[in-house]
C-alpha cells in the first residue's frame, strides 16, 4: 500500500481522499479546523443556548449537472440527503410570483412554455435572451476569445436590453460564478448556461441539502471506505523538499512522510505552504458572498426558495417552515464595509417588499456571516493562470477550487479538482486511474 497525505478537508481533499482511499491507497487527510468541509460546512450557531442548533455558514446550492459531487455523494453514500427541486421562482418587489421549469419540449427548448410566461421580463427583452441563447450554443465551441472578454461585453455585444441583463443574466449568473457580470469572464458565463440550462432537460435542477452540509461528510460516511485516517486539528505548516520531490510535510514541529502529498488548501494558503513551488499566484484575488439568517416569530412565504429581483438580496431559501430562512448575496462587496445591524436592517427592508408578511413578523434572531475569500474572482484572463494538479515536485499535487478543474469556484469544481489530483497520483505511481467523469454535454 502506498502512503498519500492530503492537507486540507475541504470538499477538493475529501473528493481526492475518497478516490484515493476506494483505489486502494492509504490516506491521511490533515485538516487544520475541527470539522470537515472548508467553505462548504455546517457549525452550532455562534452565540446560541441551545448548542444543536447547526447552521451552515452559508445555504449551497448544486445543479444536476454537478456530476462529479454527486458522483462524491454516492461515494460517500449521502445521495439520499440531497433533494431536487423543479420550479424555480423569480420574485419582484411587490411579491409577483414567475416560475421557470422544465415544459413538454425536449432540450434545448424545454424551458420554452415557461419562459414566454415569465411575467417580469417583456417580448422584446425574451426575443433577445433567445436570440443570445441561440448565439451562445454556437458560440461556445467557434469563438477563442471568451477568456479575454466580460460576460457583460458579450451581452451588448448581442444587444441585449437593459432589463433582460438585469433581471435574467445578472440574476442567475452573479450567484452561480459569485462574480459580477463586468468583471466575470464570459467563458463562465456560457459554462452555466450551456450546461446548466441548455444541455439536458433537468440539468437546471437546484440540488439542496437536507441535512446540514457538515452532516454530509461524517466519520459514518467514511466507514466504508477503507484506507482512509482523518485528522482534525492538524495544521500543515510546510512542506519541506528533498531533492526533486517532497520528503515531509510540517505538523506542530513533526515531520509527517508519505509517498505523495495533495495539497487541497485555499489558494492564499500555498505561498506559505509550500514556497518551493514556485507558483505565481498574482492572478488571483477574492471576491466575496455574505450569509444572512433570519428567524421569525411566523412563517414569511410557503415558497420553498425563491430569487428577489432588482435588490440587493438575491435569493431566499426557506429553512425551516417559513420561519427560518436564509437569504444569500454574491459578489457582495457593497456590504463588507456595512455594520452586521445595518445588512440585518436592509434585509428586513427588502424582504417586506417580496413577502408583506414580513411587516407583521417579530424578528427573533439574526445572523450575519460575511465570507469575504468565498471564491476566486472568476475575471477575465484567469483562466491560463490557474495551475493543473501537477507541480514542478513530481510526488506533490495541487487540488481546490481554484485549480484548473474546468469549473469555475463551485463544490463541483472542487470535486472534480480532488479526483483529477488524484489521477495524477495514480499515475505518477504507475497505476493510471480514472476518477473525473465527463460533464454532461
Ligand atoms: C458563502 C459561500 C457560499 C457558496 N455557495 C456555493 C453554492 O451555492 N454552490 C457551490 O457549488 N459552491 C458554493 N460556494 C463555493 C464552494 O463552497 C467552494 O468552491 C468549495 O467548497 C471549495 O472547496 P475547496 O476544498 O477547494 O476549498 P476549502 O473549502 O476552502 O477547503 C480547504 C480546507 O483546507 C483547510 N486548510 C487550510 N490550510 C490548511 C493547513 N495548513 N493544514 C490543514 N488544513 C488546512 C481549511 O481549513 C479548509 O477546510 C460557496 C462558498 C461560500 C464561501
Amino acid at each position: 500500500m502506498r502512503d498519500v497525505i492530503v492537507v486540507g478537508g475541504g470538499l477538493a481533499g475529501l473528493a481526492a481522499t475518497a478516490a484515493l482511499g476506494g483505489a486502494g491507497y492509504r490516506v491521511r487527510l490533515l485538516e487544520s479546523r475541527a470539522f470537515l468541509g472548508g467553505r462548504a460546512t455546517s457549525y452550532p450557531l455562534p452565540g446560541a443556548n441551545d448548542s444543536t442548533e447547526i447552521i451552515d455558514n452559508c445555504q449551497h446550492v448544486l445543479l444536476r449537472c454537478c456530476v462529479n459531487l454527486l458522483d462524491f455523494y454516492q461515494r460517500l453514500g449521502v445521495s439520499d440527503r440531497i433533494e431536487f427541486h423543479r420550479e424555480f421562482s423569480f420574485v419582484e418587489p411587490g411579491g409577483r410570483v414567475s416560475t421557470l421549469k422544465s415544459g413538454l419540449f425536449p432540450a434545448p427548448a424545454h424551458f420554452t412554455e415557461a419562459f414566454i410566461r415569465l411575467k417580469f421580463l417583456d417580448l422584446k427583452d425574451k426575443i433577445g435572451i433567445g436570440r443570445a441563447l441561440l448565439a451562445l450554443r454556437h458560440e461556445r465551441r467557434s469563438r477563442t476569445d471568451l477568456d479575454r472578454i466580460t460576460m457583460l461585453d458579450w451581452l451588448q455585444e448581442k444587444r441585449q436590453t437593459p432589463r433582460a441583463i438585469e433581471r435574467f443574466w445578472r440574476q442567475v449568473l452573479v450567484s452561480a460564478i459569485n462574480e459580477d457580470l463586468d468583471r466575470m469572464a464570459a467563458l463562465h458565463g456560457f459554462q452555466v448556461f450551456w450546461l446548466g440550462f441548455l444541455a439536458a432537460s433537468n440539468s437546471y435542477e437546484m440540488g439542496l441539502a437536507a441535512v446540514p452540509l457538515g452532516d454530509l461528510y461524517s466519520s459514518d460516511a467514511w466507514s466504508s471506505i477503507p484506507g482512509v485516517n482523518i485528522e482534525l486539528r492538524s495544521a500543515a505548516e510546510r512542506l519541506i523538499p528533498n531533492g526533486r520531490g517532497a520528503g515531509c510535510v510540517l505538523v506542530d514541529g513533526r515531520a509527517e512522510k508519505a509517498d505523495f502529498y495533495v495539497l487541497a488548501v485555499p489558494f492564499e494558503r500555498i505561498p506559505a505552504l509550500a514556497p518551493d513551488l514556485g507558483l505565481d499566484l498574482g492572478g488571483f484575488s477574492h471576491a466575496p458572498i455574505t450569509g444572512i439568517h433570519l428567524w421569525f416569530d411566523r412563517p414569511i412565504t410557503d415558497l420553498p426558495h425563491a430569487t428577489l429581483l432588482d435588490r440587493t438580496i438575491q435569493w431566499m431559501f426557506n429553512k425551516g417552515e417559513g420561519r427560518y430562512v436564509q437569504l444569500v448575496v454574491s459578489a457582495s462587496r457593497s456590504l463588507l464595509e456595512m455594520p452586521r445591524n445595518d445588512v440585518i436592517a436592509l434585509a428586513l427592508r427588502e424582504l417586506a417588499e417580496f413577502f408583506p408578511a414580513v411587516r407583521d413578523a417579530k424578528l427573533e434572531k439574526a445572523h450575519v456571516v460575511k465570507e469575504v475569500r468565498a471564491t476566486f474572482s472568476a475575471c477575465p484572463g484567469l483562466e491560463e493562470a490557474r495551475p493543473a494538479a501537477r507541480t514542478i515536485m513530481p510526488n506533490v499535487f495541487l487540488a481546490g477550487d481554484w485549480t484548473r478543474s474546468g469549473w469555475p469556484a463551485t463544490m463541483e469544481g472542487a470535486v472534480r479538482s480532488g479526483y483529477l489530483a488524484a489521477e495524477a497520483v495514480t499515475e505518477a505511481d504507475g497505476a493510471a486511474r480514472r476518477f473525473v467523469l465527463p460533464d454532461i454535454a
